[in-house]
């Protein structure tokens, strides 16, 4: 039994201030809701201010990137240690706007997921091909490519740790959704991937989370799919209403 999860990437949104009064309207919203963890992710700056508001509930927080290195001369990075320290239980790591726009690589993505389990964070690793590769039909080989050079070579155990997330590119921020069948379709071959390298075992574990466009109206249809097993939201994770709805689902 995968317990789902609702994740909330902020990404480059909300003040510290900001992430602190969302946190506090969102949680009697969903209070009493036991059977999804609940994850949000804010800006570094905002982070100890979301770590404090949520302390007590059940909203666990993330970073939205890491460097793999535990210190050293890497200006403008953050490390593993550092976001553990703060009180981050997760982090996301491979996000394609990180892959778009600063350069990240499969290879980087190995690195740090390394980095963050060997901190004790959980890495939420994403996958995902663009419109191009899709309509290339490129998509199953996209996926196999990330998986293999991404996360393949970890141990076992280490892969049983973390969480993966099927990102679309073309649906990310578009209001394009994949339809539930495209995405289940996808997640289905991801765990064919993980059961390959890792065994059904591990395989049947892990929880691999949809992303690109999710919205109240459409999580649900989404969660149905047998192997989508929860949402990695941006826009819709902004507004505590929007969000509530969303862990209800
Ligand atoms: C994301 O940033 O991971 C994401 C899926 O964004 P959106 O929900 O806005 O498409």
């Amino acid at each position: 039994m995968r317990t789902p999860i609702v994740a909330g990437n902020w990404k480059m949104n909300k003040t510290a201030a900001e992430a602190a009064a969302f946190v506090n309207a969102v949680s009697p919203l969903i209070d009493g809701i036991d059977a999804r963890e609940v994850i949000i992710a804010p800006t570094f700056p905002a982070l100890a201010a979301t770590v404090a508001a949520a302390s007590g509930s059940n909203i666990r927080i993330s970073g939205q990137n890491l460097h793999w290195e535990t210190s050293g001369a890497y200006t403008g990075e953050v490390s593993a240690g550092m976001l553990v320290e703060i009180g981050c239980t997760h982090v996301i790591i491979g996000h394609s706007e990180r892959r778009q726009y600063f350069g990240e690589t499969d290879g980087t993505v190995h690195l740090k997921t390394l980095a963050a389990l060997d901190a004790g964070l959980t890495p939420i690793v994403c996958v995902g091909e663009t419109l191009e590769q899709r309509e290339a039909g490129n998509t199953a080989t996209v996926l196999t490519e990330q998986f293999t050079a991404g996360v393949g070579a970890l141990q076992p155990g280490q892969f049983a740790e973390l969480i993966l997330a099927y990102e679309p590119v073309w649906a990310i921020g578009t209001g394009r959704t994949a339809t539930p069948e495209i995405a289940e379709a996808a997640h289905q071959q991801i765990r064919a991937l993980a059961a390959d390298r890792f065994g059904n075992m591990i395989a049947e574990g892990v929880r691999i989370l949809y992303g690109g466009s999710v919205k109240p109206s459409n999580f649900a249809g989404l969660l149905g799919c047998p192997n989508i097993d929860g949402g990695l939201v941006g826009g819709a994770s902004l507004d505590a209403e929007s969000f509530a709805a969303l862990v209800r689902a």
